[in-house]
């Protein structure tokens, strides 16, 4: 006979050491990553619908006859985000890769229509079919690690037929894989060759009509500009935060990579989810961001690939209390990177985040950065059951190990992702199976 209510599960994951991330950072004397040893997650429909020991769980499963499955032996934690992709886009740029590393100089490759103009240029050229196929293999990458959410922006395409395209494809990605999909409108990416002589022009066309017709087509959760003195400036930023917020859009902003144009700080002004990179940000932003509760998206691949030196001021945004995530800026030019796991190894071993807080950045506030934190980024009873499952020993080798991928198993929406499994994924292994 089984119970009525809340006690009718769907499915029981018992006897995992689960890392519920349900608190900011573990000040000593607490349970770091929120832990719960030889617990128990019980899931109904999408939901979590339950968290405790495993021997309760287990005596509550049989209560109701439901076969509980043994996850003994490994770790869980919530599903992973991606919070900052560029991951929709055509071509690649290996050539330059190469070029730079034979001696040519930036300035060449940029003459000879290298740097971002040739991905436009490819990204155009690029059917829905190829860009589809190549986003494809790149976001299963991140899905063999633990990622559930993935944040995708435009701006590749720099004209309103392709930035369509663009956003089109990152949706189908969400509507037809185990993988939830934020769209991020990147209008102010670039200015293309043909507004060259008219900057306005451009910003004006990507803040009204274009910005307009994306949205009323539901493509656009957010926008972004990429505010840098090689790109928009902060009036041009503006505009088109001002222009979201009509809309009532979600915003990111690419900010400080590098230089310190003030962006962050507008971020904070217009309650921005995001200001991403900030390896230049002054602390009256990083005051202004914690007050407004905008979240410092750190991206250590792309530091790393321009091998900048300037690390984020780590020390100074925790001291004033801002939200640190991380993610891959998985992008052709300055970021191509298709490993969450490295992006967290990078911000411990480049940024000095511990790897608690590398594990918050791609959970907890991460879901914060593209405003799901009521949805998603801890395990907690009504969060959705998103979970990832590890066979490590404890949660600090996610960003430990560079190259291993110790993802089992992943929980989308309260389904397992089998056909992954099942699928021989290479970076995937068969533990699940076995378990
Ligand atoms: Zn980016």
């Amino acid at each position: 006979m089984q119970k009525s209510g809340e006690d009718e599960w769907d499915q029981l994951i018992a006897g995992a050491n689960v890392a519920t991330m349900s608190l900011e950072r573990a000040p000593f004397g607490q349970v770091p990553y929120g832990r719960v040893e030889d617990a128990a997650i019980a899931v109904k429909g999408e939901r979590i619908a339950w968290l405790g020991t495993a021997a309760e769980g287990r005596s509550r499963a049989a209560a109701q006859r439901l076969t509980v499955q043994d996850a003994t032996g490994l770790w869980i934690t919530p599903g992973l985000i991606d919070c900052h992709t560029h991951l929709v886009y055509g071509g690649n740029r290996v050539a330059e890769f190469e070029q730079r590393l034979c001696g040519a100089s930036y300035e060449e490759i940029s003459r000879a229509g290298g740097g971002i103009q040739s991905t436009v240029r490819a990204t155009r050229a690029a059917t829905p079919a190829e860009l589809r196929a190549s986003a494809l293999a790149r976001v299963r990458r991140l899905m063999a690690e633990g990622v559930t959410t993935v944040e995708i922006k435009s701006g590749y395409g720099l004209e309103l037929p392709t930035e369509r395209r663009l956003l089109e494809v990152a949706r189908e990605l969400g509507e037809t894989l185990p993988l939830s999909v934020r769209k991020t409108f990147l209008g102010l990416h670039s200015l293309p060759p043909e507004f060259g002589a008219d900057r306005q022009a451009y910003v004006d066309r990507v803040c009204g009509p274009w910005l307009e017709a994306l949205a009323a087509d539901g493509l656009v959760d957010a926008v972004d500009a990429f505010c840098e003195n090689i790109a928009f400036t902060l009036a041009e930023t503006n505009q088109l935060l001002m222009a979201a917020r009509s809309l009532g859009l979600a915003a990111h902003i690419h900010a400080g990579q590098l230089s310190d144009m003030g962006a962050a700080e507008l971020a904070a002004q217009w309650g921005a989810l995001s200001a991403d990179h900030l390896e230049y940000v002054g602390e009256a932003a990083a005051a202004a961001m914690a007050a407004a509760g905008t979240v410092a998206v750190l991206l250590p691949a792309a530091y790393f690939t321009l091998r900048q030196t300037t690390p984020p001021p780590v020390a100074m945004l925790r001291q004033n209390g801002v939200s640190l995530a991380v993610a891959t800026d998985c992008n052709p030019g300055t970021s191509p990177c298709t490993s969450i796991l490295t992006a967290m190894n990078m911000a411990c071993t480049l940024f000095g985040l511990t790897p608690e807080e590398a594990l918050s950045g791609t959970t907890r506030n991460a879901a914060r950065a593209l405003g799901l934190q009521d949805e998603l980024g801890t395990i907690e009873v009504g969060k959705r059951a998103d979970l990832a499952f590890w066979r490590v020993e404890r949660p600090a080798e996610l960003s430990y190990g560079l190259g291993a991928n110790p993802c089992v198993g992943v929980m989308h929406r309260g389904r397992m992702r089998e056909a992954l499994i099942h699928d021989g994924y290479p970076t995937l292994d068969a533990g699940m199976l076995e378990a």
